[in-house]
This record gives C-alpha cells, sequence and structure tokens, in this order.
C-alpha cells in the first residue's frame, strides 16, 4: 500500500475536502479520507488533486503543425493541406518519437488517458505494413513509454468526401472497404494500459452504405465519429443524402450509448433530440474548434437533452484539459449572454470521468474507493492560482497545464514536481521529433 496525502481534493462535490488521505493498493484506490493526519509514509501532494484527466480525442500527429499553421488567414481546409504534408511523411518510428513526446507533454498536463482516433493505417503509398497495425502499436507504446493510459479508436476511412476516391495522402488511411476495415482492427490486442475501441471518421469518409458495417464491428466497444464540425459537411450530407450527418447516422445505427460524436458544432434542433435520445455522448473540443474557425457547439442543450459531454485537445494547438473544461462554459457565455451555464461540477465532470467512460474505462476518473488510482496535483501557489478561496473552481477557471506537479496514474508517479519521470526533457523530444519531419 502506498499512500499519498492532498493539501485539498475533488472527491466529487460541489467544492474540495481538506486534507485527503489517499491510499492505494497496486493500482487502485483503497481508501480516502478527508480532513484526515497524513500518515507517517504519504507522499504530500501540494494544491488541489484531481481524478486523472481524460483527453478524449487527440490526433497526436497534429501536434506537428502548432506555431506553423495557425497565423494569417486560411480555413479549416487549408489547415488540412498543411495537415496532410505531415501525414505524409511519418513512418513508424517518427510516429514513436513524435507521439511518446506528446503524450508525455499530455501526461505533464495532466492527462492519464488518451483516445487516440488513428487513421494513418498504411504506408504512404496506401499498402499495409507487414505488420498492418504498426502504425497503432507505436501509438500504444509511446502511451506505455509516456506512462499513461490509451484508447486506440481505429478509425474507418474510405472515400476523400462523398463520393469521392481518396486522393494523395489519404490513401494511407483507407482499407479499401468497411469489411477490410474490420478485419484489420479485430487483428489488434489489448493491454493494461490500453483498450481497442473504433471510429467512423466522418459521413464525408465512410459512405452510407457502409456505416452499419462499422457500428456492428465496434459492438461492445467505444465508437467515435467526427460529426458536423464544419457546416460544408451538413451541406454535402444534405445533397448527397437529403438529411443531416447526425440523421444519416442514426438511421444507419451508429447512434447508441457507448457512441461518442466529437465536435457536433452544427447542429439542428432535431439533431440535438436525436444525439440525446440515442444515449451517444458529445465530445468537445474548444480550443480546436477556435483555431479552425468551426463556431460554438450547442453543449449546454445537448447536455439538457441527456448527452454528456468530455473533452478533448484534437489538433493539439493547446494541451490543456483545463483550458478545454472552463471553455466549455466561456464560450456558452459568449454565445447565449449568460454565466453559469455549467457549474464547476459538471465542468470538472467533463474532463475526469465523463471522458473515461467516453473511452471504454469506465469507473475511472474518480476519486473513490475502487477507482484506478490516477491522481493529478495542481499548485494552488502560482501567479495564476493563488489568492482563490475555492480550490475547485480555481482549477477551472484559473489553472493551467503548467500548474500541473505532480501526475500518478495506477498507483505509479509520472510526473514529480512538473518533471516526467520517463521523458527528461519533453521540449526538446517534441522539437527533435516535430524539427525531423520538416528536415
Ligand atoms: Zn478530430
Amino acid at each position: 500500500v502506498t499512500a499519498f496525502y492532498a493539501d485539498y481534493a475533488w472527491l466529487g462535490g460541489d467544492r474540495a475536502d481538506a486534507a485527503v488521505q489517499i491510499d492505494v493498493d497496486g493500482e487502485r484506490i483503497a481508501d480516502i479520507r478527508a480532513g484526515a493526519e497524513p500518515s507517517p509514509d504519504a507522499t504530500r501532494l501540494a494544491g488541489i488533486t484531481l481524478p486523472g484527466l481524460a483527453n478524449s480525442h487527440s490526433h497526436a500527429f497534429h501536434r506537428a503543425l502548432r506555431g506553423r499553421a495557425q497565423g494569417g488567414t486560411g480555413s479549416f481546409w487549408t489547415w488540412r493541406k498543411a495537415m496532410y504534408t505531415v501525414a505524409e511523411r511519418l513512418d513508424p518510428d517518427s510516429y514513436l518519437r513524435l507521439a511518446t513526446a506528446v503524450y508525455a507533454e499530455m501526461a505533464l498536463a495532466g492527462i492519464t488517458c488518451v483516445g487516440e482516433f488513428h487513421y494513418l493505417h498504411h504506408d504512404p503509398g496506401g499498402t499495409p505494413y507487414a505488420d498492418p497495425n504498426v502504425m497503432q502499436a507505436a501509438l500504444a507504446e509511446a502511451a506505455s513509454a509516456a506512462g499513461i493510459r490509451i484508447t486506440l479508436l481505429d478509425t474507418c476511412y474510405l472515400t476523400g468526401g462523398i463520393g469521392a476516391p481518396l486522393d494523395g495522402v489519404q490513401v494511407r488511411f483507407g482499407d479499401g472497404d468497411a469489411e477490410r476495415w474490420a478485419a484489420r482492427a479485430a487483428d489488434r490486442e489489448a493491454a493494461p494500459h490500453v483498450r481497442l475501441g473504433a471510429a467512423v471518421h466522418s459521413v464525408r469518409a465512410v459512405p452510407a452504405d457502409q456505416l452499419a458495417t462499422v457500428a456492428l464491428a465496434a459492438s461492445g466497444a467505444p465508437l467515435h465519429v467526427h460529426l458536423s464540425e464544419q457546416p460544408a459537411e451538413n451541406d454535402a450530407c444534405l445533397a448527397a443524402h437529403g438529411r443531416t450527418p447526425t440523421a444519416l447516422l442514426d438511421e444507419h445505427g451508429v447512434l447508441r450509448p457507448s457512441t461518442v460524436a466529437v465536435h457536433a458544432t452544427h447542429l439542428t434542433d432535431e439533431d440535438v433530440a436525436v444525439l440525446g435520445g440515442s444515449g451517444a455522448d458529445v465530445c468537445f473540443c474548444p480550443t480546436t474548434e477556435r483555431d479552425l474557425a468551426d463556431g460554438i457547439g450547442p453543449a449546454r442543450r445537448l447536455l439538457d437533452a441527456d448527452a454528456e459531454l468530455s473533452l478533448g485537445s484534437d489538433s493539439h494547438a493547446v494541451i490543456d484539459v483545463l483550458a478545454e473544461a472552463r471553455a466549455l462554459e466561456l464560450d456558452e457565455r459568449l454565445a447565449n449572454g449568460e454565466r453559469g451555464r455549467f457549474d464547476v461540477p459538471s465542468l470538472l465532470d467533463a474532463a475526469t470521468v465523463n471522458g473515461h467512460r467516453a473511452l471504454g474505462w469506465a469507473g475511472a476518473g474518480r476519486l473513490r474507493v475502487g477507482a484506478e488510482a490516477d491522481l493529478v496535483a495542481i499548485r494552488l501557489d502560482s501567479v495564476r492560482t493563488a489568492g482563490g478561496d475555492d480550490p475547485a473552481a480555481t482549477a477551472v477557471f484559473a489553472a493551467t497545464a503548467a500548474d500541473v506537479t505532480d501526475v500518478v496514474v495506477g498507483g505509479r508517479p509520472v510526473v514529480r514536481e512538473g518533471v516526467h519521470l520517463r521523458v527528461p526533457d519533453v521540449g526538446h523530444a517534441l522539437s527533435a521529433a516535430i524539427g525531423a519531419l520538416y528536415g
């Protein structure tokens, strides 16, 4: 049994509790006592301790665009062109180096579980590697090296647009048809830190008559899908199918309780009702949605319709789940002229327990006896966080990834005093991995 002693810890209520002893047996929490004296052997966690943060939507390689494709004009579609130039340069070795550095950056930000929406399946010419899942294996290895959990969302990506063949680098995303995608995806193995899931890239990339095949193959696992991020996707879907992307996915059995719709930005009232009624959940990626000028999705209306919300850093313009959490509320304030659309516990739920559920780690992301011992300590004495009287609200509205000091995953320390214990210089690792791609 190892022990931690948090100055404050958020145990799920309206406010954080003070003086919390957390005993860990193996990988799980064995006991929690608030208002306790520290046991003599306990490791102190200063500030406020949260459950592990979940990053429910990641494309690891998009990190290579930060600081390169953000200034100036352009749209989602011009950004996508820049993204494709990186996509065509990656091989299993460079993917491993880049993803290890990106996941280490996530660990430093308090992210203990990531959902990787993975579609770089084949070589740049579209030919399967000798091991057809070698690119995905690189991601699992990267997560292990960085000390975090991962859910591999094997993405079906068959067309370059509705009715359009794959073009250029897109050929490495494609398996030909949904049956062959399913056969390849079935040939993967989970591991203690790895869970397996699936994804429909979007209604742009999977023909309507193949959606049911993907949904069937993903039975019992998380199934994610990019949904209505851009008005152009809705327009194309309406023109081709006479219905919205939400209605099309619903018609083909894609929307169900283990489904997570990512973005859900441009929805009709009917779409909101259908999503909520299906039991599907929604992942918002507010910093990416701002960066790509996508728009502000109807977060509160989706929650009111019974869709639970989780959060992702998607394109990794920033990697900071606390920033994503407060953005849910702050963007609602801008769009609706009203404060308090989400309370602090709902925002923390989105960052923790809801994200883990979205990634198939039900029960993780809470400080509770029996849960995975994933702990994130956030300092309350930095220039950003000093002076508050509500540690949970301070964490959500003022702290950044830079205030994360300690991260424990499955009872084992991964970050200590702001330093990653396995990847000693994460900044250097990022710059080396990204620099090599642009060589
Ligand atoms: Zn995405």
